[in-house]
């Protein structure tokens, strides 16, 4: 048994969390609400912050969780702002991420007539 809240395990027996009074559960069943990062998959990779955040935009207005982490590559030689980015949502939302994905790219931008959007390169 374990408490949801604590996550202190109790021996068999024990009903409430003596911590903070929470109804234990079974442990198999606290775990089993948990995501694990196996669960996850990375659905695309990007060089651009902004990109990345977009994305999520349009996912959560999708109604689909998706979460996306930023990796400097220290190795790389360059300026040292050299980031990736890489989006990840559940692996039942994949499908519908890719094809939002998708969607997007075959979008051609209509009011963006520039292509440069960063001007400190
Ligand atoms: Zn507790």
């Amino acid at each position: 048994m374990i408490c949801p809240n604590c996550e202190y395990e109790y021996v068999d027996g024990v009903k409430v969390c003596a911590d903070c009074g929470a109804e234990l559960i079974l442990k198999e069943e606290f775990e089993g609400k948990l995501l694990h990062p196996s669960d996850w998959v990375v659905i695309g990779t990007f060089a651009e912050i902004y990109e990345a955040e977009m994305l999520k935009a349009n996912l959560s207005g999708a109604g689909i969780d998706s979460l996306f982490f930023t990796k400097k590559d220290r190795n790389f030689p360059l300026s040292g702002s050299w980031e990736t980015i890489k989006i990840l949502v559940k692996k039942t939302d994949a499908d519908d991420a890719l094809e939002i994905i998708n969607d997007i790219k075959n979008r051609k931008p209509e009011e963006n007539t520039g292509e440069s959007t960063n001007e400190n390169e």
